[in-house]
């Protein structure tokens, strides 16, 4: 039997929670299949493990995670651990260090989802968002020129490479082409008149070698606005590191809030594990409560289940979240139910069972 090994690194907050009810859904996927099975390590890593230690994660942490095949994560971070340490040494640092150069993000209002305030169809909301995720605006890269505060002078650099900008731009159209649907790239070439005048030249070129993937091109302003006016145009789309985090959250309200918003951070040559989580953080305010959502985690799985090449059963754990949305009965209090998370899981599992 076909075993995926699995580290899972619950972290911080609602993470463990939410993390919990990911993994029931997986080992009753992987049940009633009897070709695949789930081999979880759990790391006890986060702002708990930095309180105790002084680091976010075991200094060789990046060589134990390596011979896993994918990992999965709940949610880093948590008040007293500044969120640039949270962040760079466990979060970006496996992004880094796996080369998980792109960013999965489906903006899709599933149904049985509430509509958001606009005049639009529930069909109109289906995007996927391919941000890049290695470099760019998010580089690390700068300078506290002058100290002393009037004289302060602050360098944040972007760095785009033509090997960094390319491949997310390629990964991007193949994806389209393999869906059949339309690309939009977002830049913004007329303020940003190195990196963004590059991104398009980029993309521009990578496009004649898809003559069959029908373009767009917006400006990100323009794009935002444009996502909530007329959510219908945006198919798959490609933006940078900094654009696709703003906006992906843009998307997450659109598509059922941030409760219902999976990431996937992807190396597509596989040598090294992806990570798979929902895009939202630790939620202070409401971890430990047991009413956290946790369909974004249980999202993120599905996606896992893709990447591992059983989309068969990703579609079935989506459909399962449609199902439970529909019927209402179990939401948690973000989405105007009373249920808490693992009802929400264990009613999502049970409808997994009647599907498959
Ligand atoms: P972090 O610093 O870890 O990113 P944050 O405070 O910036 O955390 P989030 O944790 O992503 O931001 O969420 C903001 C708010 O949204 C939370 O305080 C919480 O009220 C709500 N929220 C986030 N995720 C969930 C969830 N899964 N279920 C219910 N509410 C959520
Ligand atoms: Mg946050």
């Amino acid at each position: 039997m076909k075993q995926f090994k699995v580290a899972v690194i619950a972290g911080d907050g609602i993470g463990p929670e939410v993390i919990n009810e990911g993994v029931k859904v997986l080992n009753k996927v992987a049940e009633l299949d009897s070709g695949f099975q789930f081999d979880f390590t759990y790391f006890p890593w986060g702002s708990e493990f930095y309180a105790k230690n002084g680091k976010m994660m075991d200094d060789n942490g990046i060589e134990q995670l390596k011979e896993f095949d994918a990992i999965y994560l709940g949610a880093v971070g948590f008040p007293g651990v500044p969120d640039h340490i949270s962040l760079w040494d466990l979060l970006l640092k496996i992004r880094k260090n796996f080369d998980q150069y792109v960013n999965i993000r489906p903006v899709k209002l599933l149904k049985g989802a509430q509509l958001p305030l606009v005049d639009v169809k529930r069909e109109d909301i289906n995007m996927l968002f391919i941000r890049e995720n290695s470099e760019g605006e998010y580089s690390g890269a700068g300078e506290w020129l002058f100290k002393g505060k009037e004289h302060e002078v602050v360098l944040q650099n972007s760095v785009f490479s033509r090997k960094g900008t390319e491949r997310i731009i390629r990964y991007a159209f193949e994806t389209a082409k393999k869906e059949g649907r339309t690309l939009t790239s977002i830049s913004k070439a007329n303020a940003l008149n190195y990196s963004m005048v590059f991104w398009d030249q980029v993309f521009d070129e990578v496009s004649l070698e898809y003559p069959e993937v029908e373009t767009a091109s917006y400006l990100v302003d323009a794009a935002a606005m444009l996502m909530i006016k007329d959510p219908k145009r945006f198919e798959v789309v490609v933006t940078s590191n900094l654009f696709g985090d703003i906006l992906t959250d843009l998307g997450a309200a659109l598509a059922g809030g941030i409760g219902l918003a999976a990431g996937a951070n992807i190396n597509p040559e596989r040598n090294y594990p992806s990570m798979f989580e929902p895009i939202h953080g630790s939620a202070p305010d409401i971890a430990g409560k047991g009413i956290a959502n946790p369909l974004a985690t249980i999202w993120s799985a599905s996606q896992m289940l893709d990447f591992f090449g059983y989309e068969m059963y990703g579609k079935v754990v989506l459909e399962a979240i449609e199902q439970l949305l529909l019927e209402g009965d179990v939401l948690t209090s973000d989405m105007k139910g009373t249920g808490s998370t693992s009802e929400v899981g264990d009613r999502v599992t049970e409808i997994i069972k009647y599907i498959m």
